[in-house]
């Protein structure tokens, strides 16, 4: 449970049961520190209100994703309840070599492939203040199907009980105070 011996460039992945906020929270971080590179990655879903292309996500269409993942152009990817996620790998080996702090949110596949390929990655898991307020989070949040909120939320068990695979916990009670504290986790 430690950042010690961090250097700069190193990569961190960021993680969470889905609902917890990590989408506020990489929100906060690219506003309040520009510094910080975050990866845009790739997804089959399509944009819900307020998403913006090639900012959010790339949203893109499941043979193109064929062709990422044939192509070996994805660090690492996942199905995420029945739609792809993935991490374009070449913006992160430049980010990387270039020495600047990188940072990934992922799902826990993707945290555990990541953690496996790249040993050196500090892996920080977002957790929510409690299990009452995530279903309340995730059951009002009015984008998903009935379908899709308790596929998350069975998704979500599984996440919470993967915590201790993480090197670092942080609670989300207060988006700045996480946005800060992960920065300096970061850096
Ligand atoms: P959402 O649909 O809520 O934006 O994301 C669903 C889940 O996919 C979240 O847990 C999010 O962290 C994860 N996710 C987003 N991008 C990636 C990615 O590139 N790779 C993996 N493995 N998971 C991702």
């Amino acid at each position: 449970m430690s950042s010690a011996g961090q250097s700069p460039g190193r990569l961190t992945v960021l993680s969470g049961p889905s609902g917890v906020g990590k989408g506020t929270v990489i929100e906060a971080v690219r506003r309040k520190y520009p510094d910080i590179w975050v990866s845009v990655s790739v997804t089959t879903r399509s944009a819900r209100a307020g998403e913006i292309p090639g900012q959010t996500y790339h949203f893109i269409d499941g043979l193109d994703f064929d062709d990422l993942i044939a192509r070996g152009e994805l660090l690492e990817w996942a199905d995420y309840t029945g739609r792809r996620y993935g991490t374009p790998r070449v913006p992160v080996e430049q980010m990387l070599a270039s020495g600047r702090p990188a940072l990934l949110e992922i799902d826990l596949d993707g945290a555990r492939q990541i953690r496996h390929e790249l040993r050196k990655t500090q892996l920080v898991f977002l957790a929510p203040p409690s299990w009452d307020e995530l279903v309340r989070r995730l059951t009002g949040r009015g984008s998903d199907s009935a379908e899709q909120v308790s596929a998350r939320l069975a998704k979500a068990r599984e996440e919470m009980d993967a915590a201790p695979e993480f090197d670092v916990v942080l609670v989300n009670d207060d988006v700045d105070r996480v946005a800060k504290a992960l920065a300096k986790l970061i850096r």
